[in-house]
C-alpha cells in the first residue's frame, strides 16, 4: 500500500523565533537575503544606536548543498545582478559572453534560419552561465554576511495565526516508508517569523498552499507551464563557439504543441572540448496524453543539424524542471499579511525570452527592501508588505512583462494563430486583439484517448517512451542516472496521490496513465495487478524524482500534490 508523506502528528517540535524566513535558496531567495543584509549593514553603520540583527534571518533550502536543485538554460541577463553587485563580473562564475545568436525553424530533415533574430531573442550583453554554480557563488556571499542558510531543510507547511502567515514548519527527518518514526527521527522545526518569503521556484509547494488557502488566484489567469528537459554534452572543440546561442522552433513538436529548444555553447574544462547545454521546453498544455517530453528531446537530437553538432560527443548531465509561462495576467497578489512571493513561485518569467533569472533576482531585491521596512517599523502586516506589490508594479519587472502579457495565451489555438497574435502584440506593445487574453490551465487541454487517433496521427513520432541508442539518444533511466538523483529510500512517498482509485480505474482507461509519459524520471509506473478492474495498479519510484513538479501541474485530474521529501534528497545538479 502506498503511504504518503505528511508532517508527523502529536510530536513536540522545537520552536524558533525568526525575523525573516526565506523558503528556497535559488536566485530569488539568495538575492533577497543578500539585499536584506546590505540594507541592514548600511542601516547599522548609519545608526549605531539602533542596530538590526541578521542573526534571526534564515534561508531554507531543500537541497543538500546550495544550488544543487537549480536547473536552467542558462543565459543571464545581467540587469539585476549588476544592481545588486555592481562589480559582479570580477568573481561571478560566468562561462562566456554571448557572441553569436541564431533562430531556426526545423522540419524533420531541414532547417530555416530566421533572416533577423526577433528582438526578444537578442542576447548580446548576456552571459552563458550554469545556474547552479551561479547560485552557489551567490549563496556563499549570503553566508559571508552572517545570514544562516539551512541546507537540507525543506519548508513543509506554513504556520498561520488567523489570517496571518506566522511561520514555517520544516520537514520531519527519520520517518520510514510506513510513516513510523525511525531511531534517527527528528521532528521539523517551527520557525515563527515576522516575515515569510516564498522563493520556491515554479509550482512552489508552500506557495500552492497559500494560494489555495486565500484563493489568491481568483482574479488571475490560471498559471500555465512548460517543462524543460536538458542535457549537457561535451563535444569536440570547434563545433560551437563559447557564447554561441541557438534557438529552434518546430520539429519534433507539431504546430499543435507549444515549445522550442535552446543550444548554448560554453568552454569546456579542457581546451579540446566545448560544453553544449541543450534542451527542449514542451508546453504543458498539449492534447495527447501519450506525449513524452523526455522523448521530445531525444527526437530533437536526431535532427541532422543537432546530430551533427553532437557527433562524437558525450552526454554528461541530465535534468528537468518546469517553468511558469502564464505571464503578467497569471501572477497572483504577491504580498499579504506576513508573506511575500518571489521569482518563479510568483510567475515572474518572460517566456518570450526564456528568461526568469534576472526577474527572480530583481523581485528578491524588492522583497528585501520591503522586509527591511517591516523590520524597521516592526510591522509585517499587509499594510507594510503590500509595498512589495507596489514596488513590483512600478519597477522594470512590470515594464518587461507587460510587453509580453498576452504572448502564451496567443498560442492557445496552435502555432499559426500564435504567430499571428505575436506579430500583432509586438506592434501594439503586448496588447494584440485585447488588453487581456484569457487562458485555460494547461491540463484542461489534455484529451481523452477515445477522442484521439489511435495511431497518434501527426503526433505519432512524439508518443511513447524513447528507446535510446546509448550514443545520441537515451532512455529515461539512462538519462536519469546523469542527474545524480538520490533520496533516503525509506520514507513515505512525497508524491501525494489523493485518490489512487482514480489512477487504477478511470485514468488508465480514459487517458492511458499520462503520468508515465510526462514524468521525466520514471517515477510513475502502472504495474500488472489482476485484482484491479483494469488489470493495472499505480506504483511509484519516488527516489527517482528530479523535483521538476510536472506531475503536480499536468495531471488531468489534479489529484497529485508534490510535497518536499526529506530535506537533502533530490537531484545533484552540477553545471546545469
Ligand atoms: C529548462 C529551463 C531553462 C531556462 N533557461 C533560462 C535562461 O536561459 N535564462 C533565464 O534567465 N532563465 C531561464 N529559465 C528560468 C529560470 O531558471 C528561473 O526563472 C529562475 O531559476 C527562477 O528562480 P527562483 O529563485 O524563483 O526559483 P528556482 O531557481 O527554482 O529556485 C528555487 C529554490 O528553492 C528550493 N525550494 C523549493 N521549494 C522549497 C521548499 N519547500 N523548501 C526549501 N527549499 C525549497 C529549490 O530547491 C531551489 O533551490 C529557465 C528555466 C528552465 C526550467
Ligand atoms: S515525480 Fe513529478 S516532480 Fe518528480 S520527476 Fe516525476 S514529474 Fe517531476
Amino acid at each position: 500500500m502506498l503511504i504518503f508523506r505528511k508532517p508527523v502528528e502529536g510530536v513536540e517540535r522545537p520552536q524558533m523565533p525568526a525575523d525573516v524566513v526565506i523558503v528556497g535558496g535559488g536566485p530569488a531567495g539568495m538575492a533577497c537575503a543578500l539585499r536584506l543584509a546590505q540594507l541592514i549593514d548600511a542601516h547599522n553603520s548609519a545608526h549605531p544606536g539602533s542596530q538590526l540583527s541578521k542573526e534571526n534571518i534564515y534561508v531554507l533550502e531543500k537541497a543538500r548543498e546550495i544550488g544543487q536543485h537549480c536547473l536552467s538554460g542558462a543565459l543571464l541577463d545581467p540587469r539585476s545582478i549588476r544592481e545588486l553587485l555592481p562589480d559582479f563580473e570580477k568573481d561571478a562564475p560566468l562561462d562566456a559572453k554571448v557572441v553569436k545568436e541564431a533562430v531556426y525553424f526545423l522540419t524533420e530533415k531541414s532547417k530555416f534560419k530566421f533572416p533577423i533574430t526577433p528582438p526578444f531573442l537578442r542576447d548580446h550583453g548576456n552571459y552563458v552561465i550554469s545556474l547552479n554554480r551561479f547560485v552557489k557563488w551567490l549563496g556563499a556571499k549570503v553566508e559571508a554576511t552572517g545570514i544562516t542558510v539551512f541546507t537540507g531543510f525543506a519548508g513543509s507547511e506554513l504556520l498561520f495565526d488567523g489570517d496571518r502567515v506566522a511561520g514555517v514548519r520544516t520537514d520531519d527527518k527519520g520517518v520510514d516508508k510506513e510513516g513510523h518514526q525511525k531511531s534517527n527521527f527528528e521532528p521539523g522545526y517551527d520557525l515563527h517569523a515576522k516575515v515569510v518569503i516564498l522563493a520556491e521556484g515554479p509550482r512552489g509547494s508552500l506557495t500552492k498552499q497559500l494560494i489555495q488557502k486565500f484563493d489568491l488566484a481568483k482574479n488571475a489567469n490560471p498559471q500555465t507551464y512548460g517543462v524543460g528537459v536538458k542535457e549537457l554534452w561535451e563535444v569536440p572543440a570547434g563545433r560551437i563557439a563559447a557564447g554561441e546561442v541557438i534557438y529552434t522552433l518546430g520539429w519534433p513538436l507539431t504546430p499543435h504543441e507549444y515549445g522550442g529548444a535552446w543550444i548554448y555553447g560554453s568552454p569546456g574544462s579542457s581546451s579540446k572540448d566545448n560544453v553544449v547545454s541543450l534542451g527542449y521546453v514542451t508546453g504543458l498544455d498539449y492534447a495527447d496524453p501519450r506525449l513524452d517530453p523526455q522523448r521530445v528531446l531525444q527526437d530533437f537530437k536526431q535532427h541532422p543539424f543537432v546530430a551533427k553538432l553532437l557527433e562524437d560527443g558525450k552526454m554528461i548531465r541530465y535534468g528537468a524542471k518546469s517553468m511558469p509561462y502564464g505571464g503578467w495576467w497569471a501572477i497572483p497578489p504577491v504580498a499579504g499579511n506576513g508573506w511575500m512571493i518571489l521569482g518563479d513561485s510568483a510567475g515572474f518569467l518572460n517566456s518570450a525570452r526564456l528568461k526568469g533569472i534576472h526577474l527572480a533576482i530583481k523581485s528578491g531585491m524588492l522583497a528585501a527592501e520591503t522586509a527591511f521596512e517591516a523590520l524597521i517599523k516592526d510591522d509585517s502586516s499587509a499594510a507594510t508588505l503590500s509595498g512589495f506589490q507596489k514596488k513590483v508594479e512600478s519597477s522594470w519587472i512590470k515594464e518587461e512583462l507587460w510587453k509580453v502579457r498576452n504572448l502564451h495565451q496567443g498560442f492557445e489555438h496552435g502555432m499559426y494563430a500564435g504567430m499571428f497574435h505575436t506579430a500583432l502584440q509586438m506592434i501594439t506593445g503586448g496588447r494584440g486583439l485585447r488588453n487581456r487574453y484569457p487562458a485555460k490551465a494547461g491540463y484542461e487541454h489534455m484529451r481523452k484517448l477515445a477522442e484521439l487517433p489511435a495511431d497518434g496521427g501527426a503526433e505519432a513520432h512524439l508518443l511513447g517512451p524513447a528507446k535510446g541508442d546509448g550514443k545520441l539518444t537515451f532512455d529515461k533511466l539512462t538519462d536519469l542516472y546523469h542527474s545524480g538523483t538520490k533520496h533516503e529510500e525509506d520514507q513515505p512517498s512525497h508524491l501525494v496521490i489523493h485518490d489512487t482509485n482514480i489512477c487504477n480505474t478511470k485514468c488508465v482507461k480514459e487517458f492511458g496513465s499520462p503520468c508515465q509519459n510526462f514524468c521525466p524520471a520514471n517515477v510513475y509506473e502502472m504495474v500488472e495487478d489482476a485484482t484491479q478492474p483494469n488489470g493495472k495498479r499505480i506504483s511509484l519510484n519516488p527516489s527517482n524524482c528530479v523535483h521538476c513538479k510536472t506531475c503536480d501541474i499536468a495531471d488531468p485530474y489534479q489529484i497529485i500534490t508534490w510535497v518536499p521529501p526529506e530535506g537533502g534528497g533530490g537531484p545533484n545538479y552540477d553545471g546545469m
